[in-house]
């Protein structure tokens, strides 16, 4: 849907914390490079806050919203409608306001696909072990599961990664030893990395195994690096942060977004 209102409008990244986010360099290049006087705002809202945050997302002069942790979850239950992949997802991610309605949606599992595309990583038929059981893992694992992927899950708390194995259809295995991570493709869908962590430290990866490590961080995260320099083919965090963004820009627009103006605006070539 087009948006609501005309003329320049604000868009809120909402979350707690949100100084490290990447986002509002990115949307503002966007917007720029579309010639919209539109602008890209950091809201750090603490989770106390939430509901009134949520409300004053109502008002002319809102565009939409982008949500990040910790109010992905629930975020859901104060809005007017959800859209079929959130709530399969049970996250949002983006809002778009249409008059005085919220709509949730969730653009991560696209991000996530179009990133894939982009690094041209192929993962019909293949062995898939997706570390991670939170928001962001669910939206992988549907995307992996839809493309004909063999999926299996681990998490550091392993109940949750059977939990997640069983709504989707997928297997749950236990945390990777070294022996494990022979497969076609490791995602780290954890949030091990945004602070420097590696959640395989210690663990050698096989030369053939690509790594798609979704944090998205300003430094290369070490598990990324690492395997860049063993030669292993690796999809970084900021190429599934610039998709996944594309696809929210276009939610709020209408129109295409700026691939290489935002792509441009990233601290790293992806
Ligand atoms: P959640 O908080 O919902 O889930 C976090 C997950 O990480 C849980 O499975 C948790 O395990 C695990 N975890 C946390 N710390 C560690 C650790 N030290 N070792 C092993 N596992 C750990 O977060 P999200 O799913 O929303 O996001 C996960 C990551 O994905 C974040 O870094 C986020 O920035 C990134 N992300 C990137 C996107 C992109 O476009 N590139 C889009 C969306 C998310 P446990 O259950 O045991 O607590």
């Amino acid at each position: 849907m087009p948006p609501s209102g005309t003329g320049p409008q604000v868009v809120y990244l909402i979350g707690h914390p949100v100084g490290h986010s990447l986002s509002p360099a990115m949307q503002n290049a966007a917007f720029l490079a579309c010639g919209l006087a539109h602008r890209y705002e950091p809201r750090d809202v603490d989770p106390a806050d939430l509901e009134a945050a949520v409300g004053s997302l109502r008002a002319d002069g809102v565009l939409g919203a982008n949500v990040t942790v910790p109010h992905k979850e629930r975020i859901l239950g104060l809005l007017d409608a959800v859209a079929g992949d959130a709530l399969r997802i049970g996250a949002v991610n983006t809002i778009v306001r249409e008059g005085t309605e919220l709509l949730g949606e969730n653009t991560d599992r696209g991000g996530f696909e179009a990133a894939l595309r982009d690094a041209r990583v192929d993962v019909a038929g293949k062995r898939v072990l997706v570390l991670g059981a939170g928001g962001a893992a669910r939206a992988i694992v549907i995307a992996l599961a839809a493309s004909g992927a063999r999926v299996a899950v681990a998490n550091r708390t392993p109940d949750r990664a059977r939990r997640l194995a069983e709504a989707f259809g997928v297997g749950a295995v236990a945390w990777p030893d070294e022996s494990a991570l022979a497969v076609d493709v490791v995602v780290n869908a954890t949030s091990a990395g945004l602070y420097g962590e590696d959640p395989l430290a210690g663990m050698a990866l096989p030369a053939g195994t690509a790594v798609v490590d979704i944090v998205p961080t300003a430094a290369e995260t070490p598990l990324a690096r690492r395997a860049r320099e063993a030669g292993n083919t690796v999809v970084d965090g900021l190429l599934m942060l610039l998709h996944q963004a594309a696809a929210s820009f276009r939610l709020w627009t209408g129109q295409d977004a700026p691939l290489e103006a935002m792509r441009a605006a990233l601290p790293r070539v992806v």
